[in-house]
């Protein structure tokens, strides 16, 4: 231990001792563990918000260089008419936005914005489709996207909605890195929510996507209405799967007219801020990323976020169908932080056991 995290470790002993009493020691020392409970996650929310950010800070070292940060950049590669109806999406057929559904790219588009994103600097390529599941003729075109993606020598990942075994399988063997699913809440708040898929489905498609061997990235949405002990509750279903997801997005709703969360009352953005914390300590080993949102918070509030543990954004001026900051705002703030991009890892890298930047 160095001489530093014994100062900050005696100051804790001496002076916090009684947040110390009710969180494990593993959370001071950035242990990997799947058997927290709701108590020490929300012990760790009520810390003081100095405390809370330095704790996060001195884990994010252990195990990430804090200097350095992973870009993806998500493309939405068929937009709009999904069934469900998730109260956030403007992608939903059940509410009237001013997003029109569309069909499935060409694949060489898809490729083509793949070789862009690789341009700007993205060392993984995202790629989102507004369906309730695949079907496998669609399988059948996304198998050859991933492979030349790949080629381009980007990561991979892929949301699609729920997946069988097998179609999890068939992306696997395509080559895809990750899989996107989102947990998006707490069980207590998720039917607020969500009604046409069960939280259940989502943690049954997770699975699927570890059995075939692929990387999970799994986050949430806060800023939705929910209390804090939901986002207690997100978090402590993210922190207790049986491994932690390799990705992990947290996102700040963005509001869009038509949506049921339309007009819902903004979440403080230092509340967000700790919800990274609170992430980056519970999952030491994740790559937290900031997600959507990053277009209505301030400079100042983006690099409290890093600061708390996030080594992750997407780039690109809109994330699937919601704006994001433009690249030239993102590299001047990144400039004035000393924060540099990370280069993708090698193309074997599939199935390695850590994620992009960790030690
Ligand atoms: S979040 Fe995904 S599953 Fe939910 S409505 Fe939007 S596109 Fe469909």
């Amino acid at each position: 231990m160095s001489e530093v995290d014994h100062n900050w470790d005696d100051g804790v002993t001496r002076q916090q001792g009684a947040e110390k009493s009710v969180i494990a020691e593993e959370a001071y020392e950035g242990c990997v563990r799947q058997d927290w409970t709701h108590e020490e996650i929300k012990s760790l929310y009520e810390l003081s918000f100095n405390e809370l950010i330095l704790r996060a800070q001195l884990v994010h070292r252990q195990h990430f260089n804090p200097d350095q940060i992973q870009m993806s950049r998500l493309l939405s590669i068929k937009t709009g008419g999904c069934p469900e109806d998730c109260a956030y999406c403007p992608q939903s057929a059940h509410y009237k936005t001013d997003v029109s559904a569309d069909k499935l790219l060409a694949a060489d588009t898809i490729l083509d914005e793949a070789q862009r994103a690789k341009e700007s600097g993205a060392s993984r390529f995202c790629m989102g489709a507004a369906w309730r599941s695949p079907k496998d003729r669609d399988i059948d075109e996304l198998v050859e996207v991933i492979e030349s993606v790949k080629r381009l020598g980007m990561e991979t990942c892929m949301t699609l909605g729920m997946l069988s075994p097998e179609q999890a399988e068939r992306l696997a063997k395509a080559g895809l890195d990750y899989y996107n699913h989102n947990i998006d809440t707490s069980p207590e708040f998720y039917r607020e929510v969500i009604t046409t898929r069960s939280l259940q489905e989502r943690l049954t498609t997770l699975e699927c996507v570890r059995a075939a061997g692929m990387k999970v990235c799994c986050g949430g949405i806060v800023g939705m209405g929910e209390s804090r002990a939901d986002r207690v509750g997100m978090i402590l279903i993210l922190a207790n799967l049986p491994e932690h997801p390799e990705s992990v997005p947290i996102n700040m709703l963005v509001q869009v007219a038509g949506t049921p969360l339309y007009g819902t009352k903004k979440l403080d953005v230092l509340e967000f801020v700790r919800t990274i914390a609170v992430t980056r300590i519970a999952m030491p080993r994740s790559v937290v990323r900031l997600s959507a949102g990053r277009e209505q918070m301030s400079d100042e509030a983006q690099a409290l976020c890093f600061f708390a543990g996030a080594s992750s954004i997407f780039i690109g001026d809109k994330l699937l169908t919601t704006n994001n900051p433009a690249l030239t705002d993102d590299t001047d703030l990144l400039n004035r932080l000393g924060i540099e991009p990370l280069p993708p890892p090698p193309l074997s890298a599939n199935g390695s056991d850590h994620p992009p930047g960790a030690r």
